[in-house]
């Protein structure tokens, strides 16, 4: 058997080498490193898969929260609604533009942002909740989006973990994580489900103005070359990056279609007498950035090390609620404030999860974390 990787970018690439080498020879004799065509024919291919009327490339997935909160003008003493369990860029650039952080608990079987708790966080300077889409199932967007319209809030929806994954409202209408709210963001760092060979991010938006503004902020505030009219950064998504996206934007599908095998592997052979499996929203479908199971009675550390000593990795996401973070200190949060957040950072373990996993190792992992859990 081979060695089991937590993630097997390597794996995948050779499955496609032929194809992603042509097209980086090809940006390499055009040198059109930075701006070149292949970066609008991606933007122009993933807006359309996902739905998206505007979709703007940027430098990385950190990148395009912090341009969507300067689009939608959001600065100092304005508040913003975060899930208090999640990747520290979701509230990194908030607190570089001095915007206060509210956080707001979890859900205990989705992970994501607990809807009734966020209303209760609204005051008059909230401007706008960025729901977390984590480990590639949606928030429960549709009462985010109640919420948000009655008292006219933005919604950034944070899609880093989870593009390609479907939203279904009540009413049957589908749409792709990213696109619902007033901007969605994703990453397309290698890892992601869409990954890169280095850095890349970009923005979803469906209003035309604020797709021209987050484009102008991404690019030194300019629409015309040399004339700022507002200031912004430099957040670009280089040629090459751009050119390989496009190939494996089109295998995404069966990229998400593996990682779910994968997961239903996990979830039929797993005792369920010792670890919770992933719960499915049946809002959502679910793209599996993470299969993350909650452990019920062993110590989470002794199952990691135990799995280690077998050859077998695995992560935890995140052992750190925002709140109990140092560099977050001044947030002013305490101990005991989150604690659906806090029981799930000592709880949770992330079991390898690619789309090159055999069945032979999904065996041998599930076997083993029968045997320590
Ligand atoms: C990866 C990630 C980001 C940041 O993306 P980068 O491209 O690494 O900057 C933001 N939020 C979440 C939830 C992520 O998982």
């Amino acid at each position: 058997m081979q060695a089991i990787q937590m993630v097997d970018l390597k794996g995948q690439y050779l499955k496609i080498k032929p194809e992603i080498d042509e097209v980086i020879q090809n940006v390499i004799d055009e040198s059109a490193f930075i701006k070149g065509k292949q970066v609008k024919d991606f933007e122009r291919e993933i807006a359309a898969y996902t739905g998206a009327k505007h979709c703007i490339s940027c430098a990385n997935g950190t990148d395009a929260l912090q341009i969507a909160l300067m689009a939608l003008n959001i600065r100092e003493e304005d508040e913003i609604i975060v899930p208090a369990f999640t990747y520290i860029a979701t509230v990194e650039t908030a607190a570089l533009l001095r915007i206060k952080i509210i956080l707001v608990d979890v859900d205990p079987d989705t992970f994501n942002i607990d809807p009734l708790k966020l209303e209760e966080a609204i005051t008059s300077k909230t401007k706008a909740i960025i729901p977390v889409h984590l480990y590639g199932q949606c928030a429960d967007m549709e009462s985010i989006m109640h919420i948000a319209q009655k008292y006219n809030l933005s919604v950034i929806e944070d899609a880093a973990q989870s593009i390609g994954a479907t939203y279904i409202s009540t009413n049957g209408s589908m749409n792709k994580a990213g696109t619902i709210g007033t901007i969605g963001c994703t990453s397309f760092f290698p890892s992601k489900n869409l990954g890169c060979f280095g850095d890349g991010g970009a923005m979803f938006i469906n209003d035309d103005a604020l797709a021209l503004k987050a484009t102008m902020i991404a690019n030194h505030g300019q629409a015309k070359k040399y004339t700022h009219e507002i200031i912004g950064i430099n957040s670009r998504l280089d040629t090459l990056q751009a050119a390989i996206l496009s190939i494996k934007l089109r295998k995404l599908d069966e990229y998400i279609l593996a990682r779910q095998k994968a997961a239903e592997y996990y979830d039929l052979h797993l005792d369920q007498s010792k670890v919770v499996i992933p719960q499915r929203s049946a809002a959502s479908s679910h793209v599996f950035h993470q299969y993350t199971l909650k452990i019920k009675n062993q110590d989470r550390d002794i199952l990691k090390t135990k799995l280690q000593e077998s050859g077998i990795p695995s992560m935890v996401y995140y052992p750190l609620p925002v709140h109990l973070q140092p560099a977050f200190s001044s947030l002013g949060y305490k101990k005991g404030d989150f604690p659906v957040a806090e029981q799930l950072c000592s709880k949770v373990i992330s079991l390898p999860m690619h789309t090159e996993l055999s069945e032979e190792q999904l065996a041998y992992v599930t076997k083993h974390v029968n045997l320590f859990a």
